[in-house]
């Protein structure tokens, strides 16, 4: 548009209608937005689809200057870039895919005054000269997107991030956010520290999405599985089949397809073409069903995906999130599927071992696996379990597969009180505490050298376990430390009593779990403890 109006010191609501033809806020957009216009720094914790968007991109146009937009994903930034061009906002990104011309044309735009929003990768602002070139210019605003990505412990660190901590130093007086969708209490304390957002204001939506409903079920046949899963739904349904290799997204589309479904594939490795059209496809028609990668879905906006099923176990809880989130966000009934089996946990486990991250890296990779097991193998409902896990209490919900047909179920307790007895003990008599590896050991009665040589075979629990599977150990393990009867302390996971596990101890408390959990027959369980 030639006739380009000047937002600065607009009414906010005003730049929503007209710029981006919203009626109105909503949730706590409205707050942030006149927070941020205010010059106050914000934490913003809201789920995908919440629209973060919009809570930095008002105040950018509303504040004199241009809002610096720090995001990782550069092809994200393409999109985002030519929507708000769509918009009639004046809006650019420098990266690493430019040219030195198209670069030095986007910074005198910048330096002229002429750009209402500046898109930059974060590897752009460790380097010296993009400081001293928007120093020169004026800033409206600082908004750092995917602000978990700080987090040393998250799923998703990178470390260009870490310089985004003195930006405070570098601009000061800009005020600044920072956005994600996947914050844990860890996570939100982390980002607020290394971001060094002492004094913002922290606006903490609700991660619930009500119209999903979660269902995770044990493989048994996965592929004939998925497909009664898909046929299961209304004809015409949108979806996304998440596979975690390129293999398995090809041989899973190829399967699909056989099947009548109208299914694509979709990975890094497909050529450009092919993806372009795959996702127009995706975008534009009815009932197509995405076989992808999770490189498939960032910053892809189709408000109408009926379900996302995973037929690979995600990496971890905030991944799972995330990825589950692309569905309904048109607010209407949507369906949240996946299978899992006792092979994603070995190959996820041998993918962590064989990674090159440091002990403490790997324990944490293993931490985030096996938080994802405890959502698999809950009894209770997945939806509390997932708010759970992000920091908020919730009621059981109603409409998951464990609220709607209850697992069946055997009594844990006694295994449990072995376990936490072997804890006791070796704590009282020794002063010694161990993980759960050689615990489980000490209860099946292995003899491996490190129970040799520290006579844990003397134990009075020692192969008291046999009855039980190393795998069936680990699972009861883990929802005992979902449900707060075990804690892991330490760099290296030692475990012992929580809270909640004085009352099993006592044998008051039961512990239900699930009969069908991996290699569990429906035939094992309560009997034989
Ligand atoms: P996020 O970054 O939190 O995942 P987006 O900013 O991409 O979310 O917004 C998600 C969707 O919601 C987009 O389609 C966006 O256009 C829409 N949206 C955002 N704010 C509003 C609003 N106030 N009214 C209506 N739709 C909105
Ligand atoms: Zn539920």
């Amino acid at each position: 548009s030639l006739e380009r109006r000047d937002f600065t010191g607009a009414d906010p609501r005003a730049v929503l209608k007209e710029v981006f033809g919203y009626d109105d806020f909503r949730g706590d957009q409205g707050d942030i937005v006149s927070h941020v216009v205010g010059g106050g720094d914000a934490v913003v914790l809201m789920p995908t689809g919440g629209g973060k968007s919009i809570t930095y991109q008002v105040p950018a146009l509303v504040r004199p200057g241009t809002g610096l937009v720090v995001s990782p994903l550069i092809a994200l930034m393409h999109d985002q870039v030519d929507a708000l061009i769509a918009n009639g906002v004046r809006a650019a990104y420098l990266n690493s895919t430019q040219s030195p011309g198209e670069r030095a044309g986007v910074e005198q735009a910048y330096l002229d005054g002429e750009l209402d929003l500046l898109y930059v990768a974060p590897e752009r602002l460790s380097v010296p000269q993009t400081t001293q070139l928007l120093q020169r210019g004026t800033l409206s605003v600082i908004a750092i997107d995917e602000a978990h990505c700080v987090s040393q412990w998250g799923h998703d660190f990178r470390p260009d991030y870490l310089s985004l901590g003195d930006l405070d130093e570098r601009f000061p007086g800009v005020p600044r956010m920072a956005l994600t969708a996947t914050a844990t209490r860890a996570t939100h304390q982390e980002l607020t520290e290394r971001l060094r957002l002492p004094q913002a204001r922290h606006f903490v939506a609700s991660f619930d999405r009500p119209n999903i409903q979660y269902r995770i079920e044990p493989k048994v046949d996965p592929r004939r599985q998925l497909v009664t899963f898909i046929r299961s739904m209304p004809e015409g349904s949108a979806g996304i089949v998440y596979a975690l290799s390129r293999k398995s997204v090809e041989q899973t589309a190829d399967y699909l397809a056989a099947q009548g479904l109208d299914a694509l594939p979709y990975h890094a490795g497909l050529p450009a073409e092919m993806r372009a059209k795959h996702q127009s496809r995706f975008l534009r028609e009815d009932g197509v069903v995405m076989v992808a990668t999770i490189a498939f879905g960032m910053g892809i906006d189709k408000p109408d995906v009926r379900f996302v099923a995973h037929i690979d176990l995600p990496k971890s809880v905030e991944g799972y999130y995330q990825e589950t989130g692309r569905a309904g966000r048109d607010g209407e009934a949507s369906i949240a599927w996946m299978a899992y089996g006792l092979g994603d946990v070995v190959q996820q486990r041998r993918l962590i071992d064989q990674s090159p991250g440091d002990r403490t890296f790997k324990m944490r990779m293993g931490q985030h696996l096996d938080a994802m097991l405890a959502l698999c193998e809950t009894v209770a409902c997945r939806r509390q379990n997932l708010l759970g896990y992000f920091g908020q209490e919730s009621e059981p919900c109603g409409n998951c597969d464990t609220c709607l047909t209850p697992p069946d179920t055997w009594d844990g307790l006694v295994p449990a009180q072995k376990l936490l007895s072997t804890i006791v003990r070796l704590q009282r008599e020794r002063n010694q505490s161990f993980g759960a590896g050689h615990l489980v050991d000490i209860l099946r009665g292995a003899s491996t050298e490190r129970i040799r040589q520290q006579r844990h075979d003397e134990l009075a629990t020692y192969g008291l376990g046999s009855d039980l599977s190393d795998q069936d150990w680990r699972s009861v393990v883990r929802q005992l430390l979902a449900r707060g009867i075990l804690v892991a302390r330490g760099e290296y996971g030692v475990l012992a009593v929580g809270e909640a596990g004085a009352a099993v101890l006592r044998g008051e408390a039961g512990v239900p779990l699930r009969r069908d959990v991996l290699g569990r027959g429906s035939n094992s369980g309560g009997s034989r403890v």
